[in-house]
């Protein structure tokens, strides 16, 4: 099985103006350890396609598989960044990298020890009992980024996830990013308007096109790494 396959997806919303179909039959595959970016212009249908194959939200048509397995809800086999950061402000950047170790079977020191290892590989060993308020935008997706990597997915689904720091800080989390995938091995997803941004970080690109408001095919850019 590919590590992610969606496959014939649709998605249409209902609004008193009329049904907005946001994605159209979308279908592709991404194999293990690849880093995929999903590109396309504001309206494309990132977001959604992103919803989908997080699990949060049902799609009209068609199904997501991870693994083989259909995604039916948010599950820790997929660790997700979204652009807004969502870290839990009341807890320290301990306390959220941990965050979705505390319902599995690990012991205490197997936790710490994990927790630890995901502040380092991102950068942030010394900030470990900071808040999410004292850090800068930069340093808050970096612990978004150990938080969804510590439970170990089998998925890293990224959306825009560099959308809200400076220009200089996005490069050099990008620079960060690949190293972790190149580390770590993990497939990634990474959704992005950003077109400069897709052809630094994949393997792969998928173009999401728009036609009048609504979303066709998914054109494949394959790409040689620099
Ligand atoms: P992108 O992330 O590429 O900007 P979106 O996935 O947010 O695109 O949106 C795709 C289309 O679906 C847009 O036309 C948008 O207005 C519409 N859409 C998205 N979410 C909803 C919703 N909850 N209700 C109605 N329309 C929506
Ligand atoms: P931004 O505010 O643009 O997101 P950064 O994420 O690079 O920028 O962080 C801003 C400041 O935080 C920098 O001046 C840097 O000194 C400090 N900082 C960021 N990451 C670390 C780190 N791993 N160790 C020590 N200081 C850091």
């Amino acid at each position: 099985d590919p590590r992610v396959e969606a496959r014939g997806l649709s998605k249409r919303y209902d609004t008193p103006n009329g049904t907005v179909r946001a994605l159209e039959d979308v279908s592709f595959e991404v194999a293990d350890g690849e880093f995929v970016c999903v590109i396309g212009p504001s309206g494309s249908g990132k977001t959604t396609l992103f919803r989908l194959i997080a699990g949060l939200e049902e799609p009209s048509e068609g199904a997501v598989y991870l693994g083989g397995d259909r995604v039916t809800d948010p599950g820790p086999d997929m660790g997700v960044v979204f652009q807004e950061y969502h870290l839990f402000p009341w807890r320290t950047v301990a306390g959220n990298v941990r965050f979705g170790l505390e319902h599995t079977d690990a012991s205490d020191a197997e936790r710490r020890d994990r927790v630890q290892r995901m502040i380092d590989l991102v950068g942030l060993t010394g900030f470990e009992d900071s808040y999410p308020t004292e850090l800068s935008g930069g340093m808050k997706q970096r612990v978004a980024i150990a938080r969804a990597l510590a439970v170990d997915p089998d998925l890293l689904l990224l959306d825009e996830p560099f959308g809200a720091v400076d220009a200089q800080t996005k490069e050099m989390l990008q620079r960060e990013l690949l190293d972790i995938w190149s580390e770590t091995g993990k497939t990634a997803l990474f959704i992005t308007h950003d077109v400069a941004e897709a052809v630094t970080l994949a393997d792969r690109v998928l173009v999401l096109g728009s036609d009048p408001g609504h979303l066709q095919d998914v054109i494949r850019i394959d790409l040689d790494r620099p």
